[in-house]
Formats: C-alpha cells, sequence, structure tokens
C-alpha cells in the first residue's frame, strides 16, 4: 500500500471511531480540571491508548499528569502533542479537551502507517499548558530527546497553518512602604499603592514607544486595607510578551526600570520576581505547515498558510519548536466574533463543529505522519529547514 492509500485507511479509522472519539471529547469537557490537576483526562486519554496498543509512561519528567504513549520503533519519532488542562472558572473555554481527543485519535489511526513503513508515534501528554508552562519543565526535563518531529493542533476562529506565537514571560512585584493614618499624619506614610500606580503610568508611557506586536499587561492584587490607612504594601502580577528573546530580555528591563523609578519617587522599598517560566517565541517550520495544509485541505477545510488576521498570544508550545521541528496550527471551530477563553467558545468546545474540528485535527495530523515515515526525505527537508533557521 501506498502513501496515498494509507492516507484513506488513516481517515476511515478515525471515521470508525467517531462515536468513540467524541463521548472522550464531551467527557474530559464534562470534567474540566486546571493546571496539573488533570487526573481524570489523563487516565481516560492513556487507558484509551493502552486498549489500542500502545505503551504507556504515566507521570514522565516529575508531573503527575503527564504521559508518554508510544507505539513502533526506530525513526522517525514522530510526536503528537496533547493538552488537557482547563481554565480556573470557565471549564474547556481554550478547546483543550478537543485538542486532546484529536492526538489521540490522530496517533491510532498512525499506527497504521508505523506499521507499513516503519518509525515511532508518540503521543505525549502535555499538562498545564494554561499559564502553568507544562511543556517548559518537559522540554528542560528530556521529554523530547530523540523526537524528530513534534505536532500538535489548537481550536480557534480562523483556519490558519502557523500563528504567532509570543515570547513572555511574568512578574510578580511588590512595594513596602509605611503606614500611616490617611488624614491625621499623611506625612509620616510612605504610600506603596501610589507606588504601584505610578508604575502603571510608566508603563503606559512606555507602551508607545515599543514594537507593536509586544505587550505589557498586570493587575493589582493588594492595594492597600483601609481609605483611611497609608498603604504599607501593594502587589501586582504583571505578563510582558514580544516576538522574539532578544526583544523580551530588552523590553524586561525597560519595565523594571519603570518600578525603580516609581520606587525612587515614592520611596517605597521594591521587590520582584520574574516567573520560572519564560515561554519561548513560537517557531513554526513551514515544511511541515505546507504537509498539514494539503492534507487538511483535501478533507474540504480551507487553510491558509499564514493568516495576518489571527491574534494570538503565547504557548508553551513555543519551547518545543524551539527544540525540535513542530507545527501548531489552528482549527476553526466557532465564528470569528466568538473570543477565545470565553463561556462562548466553552460551550462551541462541546458542540457538533467542535467534534468536526477535532475530526479534520486528527485525520490532517495522521496524514501528516504518513507522509514522515513514508518520506525519509521529507523527514531531511523539515531538519534542515529547521538547522538553517537557528
Ligand atoms: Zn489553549
Ligand atoms: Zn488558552
Amino acid at each position: 500500500m501506498g502513501a496515498e492509500e494509507l492516507k484513506a485507511s488513516v481517515i476511515g479509522e478515525i471515521d470508525a471511531r467517531r462515536q468513540q472519539l467524541s463521548e472522550l471529547s464531551l467527557k474530559i469537557h464534562a470534567n474540566p480540571e486546571i493546571a496539573f490537576q488533570e487526573v481524570k483526562a489523563a487516565s481516560w486519554l492513556t487507558e484509551y491508548l493502552k486498549e489500542n496498543g500502545f505503551s504507556i509512561e504515566q507521570g514522565i519528567c516529575g508531573l503527575a499528569t503527564a504521559f508518554r504513549a508510544s507505539y513502533g520503533q526506530g525513526k522517525p519519532a514522530v510526536a503528537i502533542l496533547a493538552e488537557y488542562d482547563a481554565l480556573p472558572k470557565l471549564g474547556h473555554a481554550c478547546g483543550h479537551n478537543l485538542i486532546a481527543t484529536s492526538a489521540v485519535g490522530a496517533g491510532i489511526a498512525a499506527k497504521l502507517a508505523v506499521d507499513r513503513f516503519g518509525g515511532t508515534i508518540l503521543v505525549i501528554g502535555t499538562p498545564g499548558e494554561e499559564m502553568e508552562g507544562g511543556k517548559v519543565f518537559m522540554v528542560n526535563r528530556g521529554a523530547f530527546d530523540g523526537v524528530d518531529v513534534a505536532m500538535m493542533t489548537h481550536p480557534g476562529v480562523r483556519n490558519t497553518a502557523t500563528v504567532h506565537g509570543l515570547a513572555c514571560q511574568t512578574l510578580e512585584v511588590e512595594f513596602f512602604g509605611k503606614p500611616a493614618h490617611a488624614a491625621a499624619r499623611p506625612a509620616e506614610g510612605i504610600n506603596a499603592l501610589e507606588a504601584m500606580i505610578q508604575s502603571f503610568t510608566a508603563i503606559n508611557s512606555l507602551r508607545q514607544h515599543i514594537k507593536s506586536s509586544a505587550r505589557i499587561h498586570g493587575i493589582i492584587t493588594d492595594g492597600g486595607e483601609a481609605a483611611n490607612v497609608v498603604p504599607a504594601h501593594s502587589a501586582g502580577h504583571f505578563i510582558v510578551r514580544a516576538e522574539d528573546d532578544d526583544y523580551l530580555d530588552e523590553l524586561k528591563e525597560r519595565v523594571i526600570n519603570c518600578f525603580t523609578g516609581a520606587a525612587t519617587a515614592s520611596g517605597a522599598r521594591l521587590e520582584y520576581k520574574w516567573g520560572e517560566v519564560r515561554y519561548s517565541p513560537l517557531r513554526n517550520n513551514l515544511t511541515l505547515a505546507q504537509l498539514f495544509r494539503r492534507n487538511i485541505q483535501s478533507l474540504g477545510r480551507k487553510m491558509p498558510l499564514f493568516d495576518s488576521r489571527v491574534s494570538f498570544g503565547s504557548t508553551d508550545m513555543g519551547n518545543v519548536s524551539q527544540l525540535v521541528p513542530g507545527i501548531h496550527p489552528l482549527v476553526a471551530i466557532a465564528p470569528v466574533n466568538v473570543l477565545g477563553h470565553s463561556p462562548k467558545f466553552a460551550s462551541v468546545a462541546a458542540s457538533e463543529t467542535g467534534t468536526r474540528g477535532l475530526l479534520d485535527a486528527a485525520k490532517a495530523l495522521a496524514m501528516t505522519v504518513v507522509d514522515l515515515v513514508a518520506n525519509p526525505e521529507i523527514v531531511t527537508r523539515v531538519k534542515e529547514e529547521f538547522k538553517r533557521g537557528k
């Protein structure tokens, strides 16, 4: 059987599992678990993979809900990544139930390709995507050693084979002032809240003169205790994002200058701590993206290689894509006016269009695995592009 016939077989395999995959997706959707607590999702996904002949390693990289499922042996080793964490209060408003289910569906269908041409198919369970950076830990702890290609899809409101993922890092800031009666003895107080407000003002001024793709945003988490007491403590949580690592480093310094300036002006003492996890920018491997695009388009879903209208934040897939060639296409499941991380997006993630997106994503991923295992020269091209871009 040649590659094209095999693609027809993997499509048939996924269609035959439509009911099972949709049930699995809805089950995860109905039992939302936030970052690093995805116990049920991880066990349902690995059970299904195990029933279908995969060997499972659970709790890899010191993360209880991370897993690696593998089938076959030798090269190439193609990994399909599953995310399955939900958002606090909002449930599956990022549609990770669809990502997880399409990944296992693709992995199981891709067994046919590995049986025919050799190679290894891996389904890697990557917990804690939402701001916890699960993949950052997994990259650092060797989860992707020996992996040749890493692919995942994400549901969205437009179809696109490549996306911009910004480098980003979180920042915790505190100011320590001195309490005083706000009316009787204001001259004796040092106002930690004013220092925080000054910092926001300085950042707002800075924002006019930074690259348009960069982002700085934050909230105040402590602004004092009572209106009649000069606030002795204030705290805030910020995120700084930039298109590349160098610009992120530059911006980080400029943002800290805003806080130190406010500390000097107010007399409050500044303490800050950058988040342990730093998201890398997403590198899109165009050779892979073109293969994926051709495959999904053959299913009747139009997908441009680039779409400048697509807005996107940051993803820990960025860190994976810096280590091995990867893609992170978006598969549309909702109209463009539906916002990600909204209750509406959560309901679409459990709808018929959500399931359709899941099935198309699974098919196109599995078909791309067929391309890779059947054509070693394509894997070479993918890797050459990756090396050139570094
Ligand atoms: Zn997401
Ligand atoms: Zn999200």
